[in-house]
């Protein structure tokens, strides 16, 4: 069943986290990242397909420069009302910690079938967002793992002039510092 997994792991009675369900698909697909001070920092990359949010967490975060590979290691799939959740998580409490809205936007898949090139481990798509724009490729490293990279392809929002994790730390919604995020739940 979809969301089985991610309802499982959480107790909606102690968590602020959206319950969420399963969502007709619509014409155009949101793409969120969500910058979580768990117990170890990471950012969470999210494409909607087939009526959830598909997800990856990166440890060090999108870059905007295409010979760098960002490890991203793909998680249970979160429901689309994921998409707009930003508070903090209950310590003690599955991925207990702050979550920020860093990204949101729309995107598109450039290949002929979404569901058949994550099948294959190689999905090429362009990013419509605030912060992250234009190609993008998800690259599984073996076949059946859990482990992919995230790349930026080569177009021109790809530079490597700076780390846009660190040029644009604040939350889209609330303009707030993941600290502030916490200070003020
Ligand atoms: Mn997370």
């Amino acid at each position: 069943m979809p969301l089985n997994t991610y309802h499982k792991k959480r107790n909606f009675l102690k968590t602020p986290e959206p319950k969420g369900r399963l969502k007709k698909s619509l014409f155009k697909k949101l793409f969120v990242v969500q910058k979580h001070a768990a117990s170890h920092l990471h950012y969470d990359f999210r494409l909607e397909l087939n009526g959830v949010l598909l997800s990856w967490a990166i440890p060090k975060g999108p870059s905007l420069d295409p010979s760098v590979k960002r490890l991203a290691i793909q998680t249970e799939d979160h429901p689309i009302s994921y998409g707009s959740f930003e508070g903090v998580i209950p310590k003690g409490q599955y991925g207990g910690g702050t979550v920020m809205l860093w990204d949101a936007g729309e995107w598109d898949c450039e290949d002929d079938d979404p569901n058949q090139a994550l099948e294959k481990g190689h999905l090429n798509f362009t990013l419509h967002a605030k912060k992250l724009k234009g190609k993008w490729h998800l690259i599984r490293f073996k076949k059946k793992e859990k482990t992919w990279f995230l790349i930026k392809g080569k177009d021109r929002y790809a530079t490597s002039a700076f780390d846009i994790t660190l040029e644009k730390p604040k939350s889209i919604f609330s303009k707030k510092t993941i600290d502030q995020i916490t200070e003020n739940n």
